[in-house]
């Protein structure tokens, strides 16, 4: 955050402001909610540095606008009541004020997160995407309602494993192919899931779809 003002770092810390990226009514492309229309909110700045991230633009929160948690979380709730925080890594930042808004705006709020930073605010849904280069905090495994593993090579059947040992029997398990191998990836995720088929495939269908 070297470049926010002291004064926007106070807002920051509080959680009055957030960076927001950008924010739009879609439909949902992967995992346990694919298909289903939401309002995503996604926000600026992410530290864990995946080397086949498909949003790096995301990654200096400095250069994303401030909102005031409160405004972003009204209009959200005007176009729809399941919203979906995403970024960037969302957990960078406090999420009391805006979910707390958006709680009493009756929405029903969703998470994607690597589940690198601990977790403030309300959320009803937790999707646990972990990254081997920062792995989650062990707190946050229980509590995930979904774990979506990307699978970029070989290794990643066996990191998968790994993260599916520690979430909750609640949890649901998805396979999703890294967009660029996917040609190569999805024949693997597939032999694999007959092979074990506690594991569900993962698709972006948004990016079929050509939408946000
Ligand atoms: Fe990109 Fe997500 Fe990895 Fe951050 S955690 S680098 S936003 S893929």
């Amino acid at each position: 955050m070297s470049d926010f003002s002291s004064e926007q770092k106070i807002l920051l810390n509080q959680g009055k402001m957030l960076p927001v990226m950008e924010h739009f009514y879609t439909i949902q492309g992967e995992g346990a909610h694919s298909g289903r229309a939401a309002y995503f909110i996604r926000l600026g700045g992410c530290d864990v540095g995946c080397h086949w991230c498909d949003v790096k633009e995301s990654w200096d929160a400095t250069l994303h606008p401030l909102m005031d948690a409160e405004e972003i979380a009204t209009i959200a709730a005007k176009h729809c009541k399941t919203i979906i925080i995403t970024g960037g890594e969302p957990l960078m930042w406090d999420l009391n004020i805006l979910t707390k808004k958006l709680k009493e705006l009756g929405c029903t709020i969703h998470v994607e997160t690597s589940g690198s930073h601990n977790l403030r605010g309300h959320i009803d849904w937790i999707t646990l995407s972990p990254k081997k280069v920062k792995l989650p905090k062990e707190e946050i495994y229980q509590m995930a309602d979904e774990l979506k593993v990307v699978i970029f090579n070989n290794h990643d059947f066996k990191f998968a494993e790994e993260q599916a040992a520690k979430v909750s029997e609640k949890c649901k398990l998805y396979l999703q192919s890294e967009w660029s191998k996917r040609e190569q990836n999805y024949s693997k995720i597939t032999d694999y899931i007959l092979q074990n088929p506690k594991w569900i495939a993962s698709v972006q269908t948004h990016k079929y779809l050509n939408i946000p």
